[in-house]
C-alpha cells in the first residue's frame, strides 16, 4: 500500500472522520435549526483527537436542509463539513437501504432485510457523494478514518481520488459470516468498497473472521488469516478486532454524584435498550415471566425495570415491534401484578446520562440479552456505574460485549428457561462471589476504555503499511491442485499487463528472463497446451513471445495460429481492415500532446499514456465518438481506447474457438482450463468462462471484474507459472 512509512508524521497531521451523523444533530424549532450534541463515547473520544490535531469531521447533519437555511458550526476547533441529504436520500439511504437492508443483514437476520434496487442506487450516490467530499477536505490528512455501515462504499470513491491517503474505516455492527453476507445482492460491491482501506477494525475477532471468509470466497481475494491481511489486486488490507469501550470515569463518578435512591427490598432487574428487534426485549419478558412462574418467592419481591428508547418509528416493523412489546408488558402485568406491586415497570422514553447512571446504580441485576449486538455498551456503562453494593451482569453470548465481559453470567438469549435460571441465579448470588466477579469486570473496562480504543486503533491506523509476503507455492497449490488434478491444462494468458508491465511504447514491453524461463518450463510439460491471447496482431505478439510451441490469438481473438489447429482468420477481418484504416485517418485529428494511433490491420488502439493527465478526458471522450460513430466498439483499456469491430467476436469467442477446435466438443470433460488477463477486453473471457475455468484478473482493484481471482502484478503472474510448470506430473 502506498503511503510513507514515517509514522511519527502522520500521526501528527490532521485527521478527517466520516460519519453518517455529525458529532451533532440539528433540529428545526421555532426558532429555525438548533444544534445540539449528539452522545455518546465515540464522539467525545475522537473530539480531543481532532482539537489536537486539527482536520474535519464531515457528516449528515441530522435533518433536511431548506433551501437557504444557515447551519451554525462555528465555535469548534476543528472543521465541520456537512453533508446535506435529500428527503429521498434521508428514506432510500438512510430509513431504507441502511437501516432496512444493511443493518437485518450484517446482524445476521436476512429474513427481516428488504432488498430495494432503487434504495440501492441512492446508498451509491449518497456513498460517492460522501466520498467526494471528503477526498476534498483529506488532501493533507494523515489519517482518513470513515465510519460505520452506512458508509460502506465511501473508501473505494476516496482512494480514487486519493491513491495514497491513509484510509481506514471502523465497523461499529457485527460483521456477519459469508453464507449470510452473500444473500446481499450488492456482496461483492460493499466488499470492494471497504477493501480500498489501509485498515478495517471491528469489535470483535469473529466478525474479522467472518469478513476475510467473505473477502475471500465472494472476492477471490488472497487472505492471510494469521497476519489478518487481504490482499486484493494491488491493495493490502490489515483487519483487526478493536473492542469498543466508554468513558468509565465519567459513568462511575456520574453514579457516585448521583441523588441515593429510596430505600426499599424490591429487587431490580434492569434493562436499558433502543426499541429494536435485535435487542431481544419480547424474549426477556418472557424469560422474566418465566421466573416468576417457576419461583413464585420472587413476586412481591422483584420488579423488571425495562426501557425502552424510542428509534425509528418511520419503519412499520419498529411500529409493530412496539405493540407486541405493549402487549408482552400488558399480558405479564396484568397476570401476576397485586395492589402494590406489578412486575414490570416499562419506560417507552430516553433518559440522560446524568438519569441513566443513578439508574445502573441502583439496579441489582442488569439483564442484558440482545439477539445479536455489535458490542452492546449497556453493559458496560452498568459495571461501570457499580459503585455500591455490588450488582450482577447477565450478558447474552450474542453481544460483542461477551468476548471480553467473561465474568458476566452468560446467556443464550432465545433460551427462555435458560435466562430465567440466570436470573435465579443472579438474584441469589453471594455477595462476596457478586463482588470479584464485578471486580474483574470493571478492571478491564476502567483499562480498555474509549480513549484505549481510540489511541490502540489510531496506532494501527497510522501504523507500517501492511504487505502480503510473495506468493507461495502453498497458496497456488489450494487453489489449483484440486482443480487441475489428473487433467490436461490449457492455459490461457493475456500478454500486456500479464506477461510483461505495461510500458510508455508496446515495443518496449518484453517478456522478462524470469517469465520467460517460467513460460517456456510450463511449455515444455506435454500434459499442458498454452496460448497467448492478446490485443495485438498475430504477427506482433507471436514475435514479442517467441516461442513457438505455443498458439496465439492476435486482435483480440480475430486471427488464432497454433499447433494441433488450422489458422484462423474471421471472415469479416479483410472488410474491417479497410474500415479501420478510414478510423485511423479520423483519429489523427487527436493525435495530439503525444497521443498516437496503433494500426493493426482490422483494430486499432489508440493510446495517450504520453497525454498529461489533466488533458485526457477531452481526447478520451472525442475518440470513443469517432470509433462509436464508423459502427466500432470503443474499450476503455490502460491509458488506451481499443476500436474492435462489431462482429459479435470477442477474447471468449476466441478461447471457446481453440477449446473447441483444439479438445472437440466436449472440451470441458478433457481439459482444466485456466486464463489470466488484466484487461476489459478479458472480461468478455472471464464471464464466457465463469464457472467453467479458474480465472484470474491482474493488477489494480479498483474495477469489477467477472474472474475468479485477483492477483497483484506481473511477478504474481509469473509465480503462478513457475507453480504450473513444477506442478506434480499426472499419474494416471
Ligand atoms: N442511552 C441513553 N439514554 C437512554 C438509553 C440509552 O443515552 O435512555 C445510551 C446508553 O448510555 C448507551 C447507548 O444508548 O451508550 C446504547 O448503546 P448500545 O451499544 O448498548 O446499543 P445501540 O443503541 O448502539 O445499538
Amino acid at each position: 500500500m502506498p503511503g510513507t512509512s514515517d509514522t511519527s508524521v502522520e500521526s501528527q497531521k490532521p485527521i478527517v472522520v466520516a460519519s453518517n451523523r455529525l458529532p451533532f444533530t440539528f433540529q428545526r424549532t421555532s426558532k429555525g435549526l438548533e444544534r445540539r450534541p449528539s452522545p455518546g463515547g465515540l464522539v467525545s473520544a475522537l473530539e480531543p483527537v481532532l482539537r489536537k490535531r486539527g482536520g474535519t469531521w464531515i457528516g449528515w447533519p441530522g435533518t433536511d436542509v431548506r433551501e437557504g437555511e444557515q447551519l451554525s458550526t462555528r465555535g469548534e476547533a476543528y472543521r465541520i463539513c456537512p453533508v446535506l441529504l435529500s428527503e429521498t436520500e434521508i428514506a432510500r439511504y438512510y430509513h431504507g437501504f441502511s437501516n432496512r437492508t444493511l443493518w437485518p443483514m450484517l446482524h445476521s437476520m436476512p429474513v427481516r432485510a428488504r432488498f430495494d434496487t432503487r434504495e440501492w442506487e441512492s446508498y451509491q450516490r449518497v456513498n460517492e457523494r460522501f466520498g467526494a467530499v471528503t477526498a476534498e477536505e483529506a488532501t493533507d490528512a494523515g489519517l482518513v478514518w470513515v465510519q460505520d455501515y452506512h458508509l460502506m462504499l465511501a473508501p473505494s470513491r476516496i482512494r480514487k481520488e486519493l491513491p495514497d491517503a491513509r484510509l481506514a474505516f471502523f465497523m461499529h455492527i457485527p460483521f456477519p459470516p459469508h453464507d449470510v453476507f452473500r444473500v446481499l445482492p450488492w456482496d461483492k460491491e460493499l466488499l470492494r468498497g471497504l477493501l480500498a482501506c489501509d485498515l478495517i477494525g471491528f469489535h470483535v475477532r469473529s466478525y474479522a473472521q467472518n469478513f476475510l471468509d467473505c473477502v475471500e470466497r465472494s472476492l477471490g481475494a488472497r487472505v492471510d488469516r494469521d497476519a489478518q491481511l487481504v490482499e486484493y489486486g494491488d491493495l493490502t488490507t490489515r483487519v483487526g478486532a478493536f473492542p469498543l469501550g466508554i468513558e468509565f470515569s465519567l459513568f462511575e463518578s456520574l453514579a457516585v454524584g448521583a441523588p441515593k435512591k429510596r430505600e426499599s427490598d424490591q429487587k431490580i432487574v434492569l434493562g436499558v435498550d433502543r426499541l429494536d428487534y435485535t435487542k431481544g426485549i419480547p424474549e426477556r419478558i418472557l424469560a422474566f415471566q418465566r421466573l416468576l412462574e417457576r419461583y413464585p418467592e420472587y413476586r412481591e419481591k422483584v420488579t423488571l425495570l425495562q426501557i425502552a428508547v424510542p428509534s425509528r418509528s418511520q419503519v412499520a416493523e419498529y411500529r409493530k415491534l412496539k405493540s407486541e412489546i405493549d402487549e408482552l408488558v400488558g399480558n405479564v402485568n396484568g397476570r401476576f401484578a397485586t395492589a402494590y406491586w406489578s412486575p414490570i415497570q416499562y419506560l417507552y422514553r430516553s433518559f440522560s446520562q446524568r438519569q441513566l447512571a443513578a439508574i445502573y446504580r441502583d439496579a441489582d441485576v442488569a439483564l442484558v440479552t440482545p439477539l445479536r449486538d455489535g458490542m452492546n455498551l449497556v453493559a458496560k456503562e452498568y459495571v461501570a456505574c457499580q459503585v455500591d453494593d455490588p450488582g450482577v451482569l447477565i450478558l447474552s453470548s450474542l453481544a460483542g460485549a461477551a468476548d471480553t465481559m467473561r465474568e458476566a453470567l452468560l446467556v443464550n438469549p432465545v433460551d427462555i428457561d435458560g435466562t430465567a435460571e440466570a436470573l435465579h441465579r443472579a438474584l441469589t448470588m453471594e455477595e462476596e462471589v457478586r463482588r470479584s466477579r464485578l471486580a474483574a469486570l470493571r478492571r478491564r473496562e476502567r483499562r480498555d476504555n474509549v480513549d484505549a480504543w481510540v489511541e490502540s486503533f489510531l496506532q494501527r491506523a497510522v501504523g507500517a503499511p501492511a504487505t502480503l509476503t510473495p506468493f507461495t507455492d502453498e497458496d497456488f497449490a489450494a487453489w489449483l491442485s484440486e482443480f487441475i488434478g489428473q487433467y490436461r491444462l490449457a492455459l490461457f494468458l493475456d500478454y500486456d499487463g500479464t506477461l510483461c508491465s505495461l510500458q510508455d511504447h508496446p515495443s518496449q514491453a518484453r517478456l522478462s528472463k524470469r517469465v520467460r524461463e517460467s513460460l517456456g518450463a510450463c511449455a515444455e510439460r506435454d500434459d499442458t497446451d498454452i496460448s497467448v491471447i492478446s490485443g495485438r496482431s498475430l504477427q506482433d505478439v507471436r514475435s514479442m513471445v517467441g516461442l513457438e510451441q505455443l498458439s496465439y490469438a492476435g486482435n483480440h481473438g480475430l486471427e488464432i495460429a497454433g499447433p494441433g489447429m488450422a489458422d484462423f482468420v474471421h471472415e469479416d477481418l479483410a472488410h474491417y481492415r479497410e474500415r479501420a484504416e478510414e478510423i485511423a485517418g479520423d483519429l489523427e485529428e487527436i493525435a495530439l500532446g503525444g497521443a498516437w494511433i496503433e494500426a493493426k490491420g482490422p483494430t486499432l488502439t489508440y493510446h495517450y499514456r504520453a497525454v498529461p493527465e489533466n488533458g485526457r478526458r477531452a481526447l478520451i471522450e472525442r475518440a470513443h465518438e469517432i470509433i462509436n460513430q464508423a459502427g466500432y466498439q470503443a474499450r476503455d483499456a490502460h491509458c488506451a481506447v481499443e476500436a474492435i469491430p462489431p462482429i459479435g467476436w470477442d477474447k471468449g469467442r476466441a478461447v471457446l474457438h481453440v477449446l473447441r477446435t483444439r479438445y472437440g466438443a466436449s472440451w470441458s470433460e478433457a481439459v482444466r482450463v485456466v486464463y489470466v488477463g488484466d484487461d476489459q477486453t478479458d472480461e468478455d473471457a472471464f464471464r464466457f468462462l465463469a464457472g467453467l475455468a479458474m480465472t484470474f484478473r491482474v493488477g489494480s482493484a479498483d474495477t469489477h471484474t467477472a474472474a475468479s481471482r485477483r492477483l497483484p502484478d506481473v511477478e504474481a503472474v509469473r509465480a503462478l507459472l513457475r507453480w504450473l510448470a513444477r506442478r506434480r506430473p499426472k499419474t494416471r
